[in-house]
This record gives C-alpha cells, sequence and structure tokens, in this order.
C-alpha cells in the first residue's frame, strides 16, 4: 500500500536518492530542506511527479504534516559545511530529531534517523560492531556533528521507551555516489573533482588513515530495509566494508580518471579518526543486507556524473 513518507533533508546527496526510490514504489514523498548543503537541482527531475511535494523549512522549528514515515536525514555531512556554523549544526541534529520525534509521537508515524558512524569517534575498537560505545571527544571540533548525533540517538531510544513511538536509527558509513555536491569537501568528491581538473590532489596527513566506502544506491537499500523492518529499534550499521587507506583512494582515482593530477600532503585535521571499517553482522542478519557495489565501479559511476557536470558547464 502506498504511504506519505517524510524526507528531512530530501534534497542532499543521499536524500535525493531515497526521494526517487520511495517514488519509484509508489510512495507519495514530502521532501523537506532548508537547502543549507541541498540544491533543488537534485530534486528537480521529481518535481514534476504529482506523488512528489517539496518544502522549504528548517528541521529546527517545528511542522505539523500528515505522515506515515520520516527519514530524518536533515545534517550537513561534510566536516566543512557542518563546521562553518557547529551550534546550528548540533542545533539541527538535536532540535531538529526532538521537532521529528514530536510529530512522528503526534501522527504515530515509524521514525529512522540518520545516525553515523561518527558515533564511535576514532574507534579503539575496530571493525566498529555496534555494541561498541565509541571514544569521542565532546570538545573538538568534530565534536558539533559527533555529539549531536550522539544525543539524537538518545532522543530516539527514550521517545521509543517512554512514548512508545516506532523508532529506527541507521548507522551510516561513508557513503559516495553522484549528486554529492562539487564543493562538498568529503575525499571522494574532493579527488574526484581535483582529478578531473588536473589539479594537486590533496591528501590531509600521510593518507594511511582508513575508511569503508558505500556506494549510495547500497546505502539507500540497507535504509529502506531497515525502516520497513518490524520491532527493531536497537541501531543497525549500514555501509560496504571493503577497507581502503586514503593513499589509495587517491591512486584509484587518478588511475580510472587518466588524471594528471599530482598528490600532495597537507596538516591532518584535529580528531580525524585513524581506522573506520563496519562490522555488518547485525546488517547481513537482521536485514539480509549486503553491499555489491565494488570501490572500483561505484567510483566509476561517480566519476562520470562529475565529467558530466563539468561538461554542462
Ligand atoms: P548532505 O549535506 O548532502 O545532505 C544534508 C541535507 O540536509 C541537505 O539537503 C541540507 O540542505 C539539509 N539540511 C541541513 N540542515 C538542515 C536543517 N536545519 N533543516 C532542513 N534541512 C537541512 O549530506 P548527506 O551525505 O546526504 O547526508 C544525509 C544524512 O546522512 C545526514 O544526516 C548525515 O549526517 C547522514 N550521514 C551521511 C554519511 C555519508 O557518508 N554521506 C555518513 C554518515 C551519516
Ligand atoms: N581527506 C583528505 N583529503 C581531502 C578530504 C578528506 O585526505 O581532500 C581525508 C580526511 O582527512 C579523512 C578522510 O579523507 O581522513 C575522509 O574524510 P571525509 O571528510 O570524506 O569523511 P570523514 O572524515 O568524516 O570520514
Amino acid at each position: 500500500m502506498s504511504k506519505t513518507i517524510l524526507v528531512t533533508g530530501g534534497a542532499g546527496f543521499i536524500g535525493s536518492h531515497l526521494c526517487e526510490k520511495l517514488l519509484n514504489e509508489n510512495n507519495n514523498v514530502i521532501c523537506l530542506d532548508n537547502f543549507f548543503t541541498g540544491s533543488r537541482k537534485n530534486i528537480e527531475h521529481l518535481l514534476g511527479n504529482k506523488n512528489f511535494e517539496l518544502v522549504r523549512h528548517d528541521v529546527t522549528e517545528p511542522i505539523r504534516l500528515e505522515v506515515d514515515q520520516i527519514y530524518n536525514l536533515a545534517c550537513p555531512a561534510s566536516p566543512v559545511h557542518y563546521q562553518y556554523n557547529p551550534i546550528k549544526t548540533i542545533k539541527t541534529s538535536v532540535l531538529g530529531v526532538t521537532n521529528m520525534l514530536g510529530l512522528a509521537k503526534r501522527v504515530k508515524a515509524r521514525i529512522l534517523q540518520a545516525s553515523t558512524s561518527e558515533v564511535y569517534g576514532d574507534p579503539l575498537m575496530h571493525p566498529q560492531k555496534e555494541e561498541y560505545w565509541g571514544n569521542v571527544n565532546t570538545i573538538g571540533i568534530r565534536s558539533c556533528y559527533d555529539e549531536g548525533k550522539r544525543v539524537a540517538e538518545t532522543l530516539m531510544m527514550d521517545y521509543h521507551r517512554q512514548n512508545n513511538v516506532d523508532t529506527r536509527i541507521i548507522r551510516i558509513f561513508n557513503t559516495y555516489g553522484p549528486k554529492m555536491a562539487e564543493n562538498d569537501g568529503r575525499v571522494v568528491s574532493n579527488f574526484i573533482v581535483q582529478a578531473l581538473r588536473n589539479e594537486d590532489i590533496t591528501i590531509y596527513g600521510d593518507g594511511s588513515q582508513t575508511r569503508s566506502f558505500c556506494y549510495v544506491d547500497d546505502l539507500v537499500r540497507g535504509m529502506m530495509a531497515l525502516m520497513d523492518k518490524d520491532d527493531y529499534f536497537e541501531p543497525v550499521n549500514v555501509g560496504n566494508d571493503g577497507e581502503f587507506t586514503i593513499k589509495e583512494l587517491a591512486e584509484l582515482v587518478i588511475e580510472l580518471t587518466n588524471s594528471n593530477s599530482k598528490i600532495v600532503y597537507k596538516e591532518l585535521p584535529s580528531d580525524d579518526p585513524v581506522k573506520r571499517k563496519p562490522d555488518l553482522t547485525r546488517a547481513r542478519t537482521v536485514l539480509g543486507y549486503e553491499p555489491t557495489v565494488k570501490l572500483r565501479d561505484g567510483l566509476q559511476k561517480t566519476i562520470e556524473y562529475f565529467a558530466e557536470i563539468k561538461k554542462c558547464k
């Protein structure tokens, strides 16, 4: 049966893919965004769809809507953007999820919170299992994001226990793909944009830090599977468990783009996690989730996207 589904942050990178998939499954989708990092361009092709509605709104303010499900994705995700106005970032996580939980409670909607591998901070357990409580600095430059997302998880569990709200928590690991903004600032889009322009590829630190990169289609599939799973309230890691150093990523991007770019090394930002890789056992057993897109293939698709944008300029 078709549902009415609210996607906050729906004009962003992941949100715009999610809106598209939900519409393909014959749902009515309300995309809510304040366009801080999202763009109308990401959802332009959906505007003519009679089942799609766009609302310009800031999640830090309450809103009254009638919906069956809420995906709460509104929050800048790139360190460059979430550190631009850190006070606003933590308000977006904490007030945003409080407003959405209030809405979920009032209309009895199921709500999924986009949490993050950042709740593990600079992890001392590797790979990271959901049971791990993390190693997070409360007063550093990443704290506005990490701690905001941790409080959001707490609020989700408390609304569930106290008010019986039907909550889901997904811990998203580094996700990439088409529709990332050119100026997003995260590593995959930075390296691809630099390589396509034959500019220097900027590695922060010595490039030995690791990340596990998930292609957006896999992530969105996992996210929808969690939303549709009945009676599961614990957090679930979703991502890809292939682990790469940032240096390996830079070399792969140079190879795939045939670029003349040179690698340059810049200062490592403080609190930058040394390694990160999801333990996906829970996603596999609870959701039957399996990442399917290899880094090389996902990068190829993302490179094609950025090359196309460049041509249109
Ligand atoms: P993004 O920056 O492309 O999207 C975020 C969207 O939220 C944008 O459209 C932005 O305009 C909107 N937004 C920000 N503040 C808002 C506010 N106050 N009110 C309304 N809208 C607001 O980032 P993304 O990569 O698509 O991330 C989406 C969600 O997934 C975020 O919550 C992020 O924390 C989470 N996440 C993403 C990743 C990743 O690797 N992409 C990893 C972990 C978690
Ligand atoms: N990074 C880098 N060059 C860049 C952007 C990022 O070397 O131009 C590094 C960054 O320091 C981190 C890793 O790549 O170690 C992933 O950074 P990103 O901002 O994509 O995500 P996060 O640190 O939140 O995982």
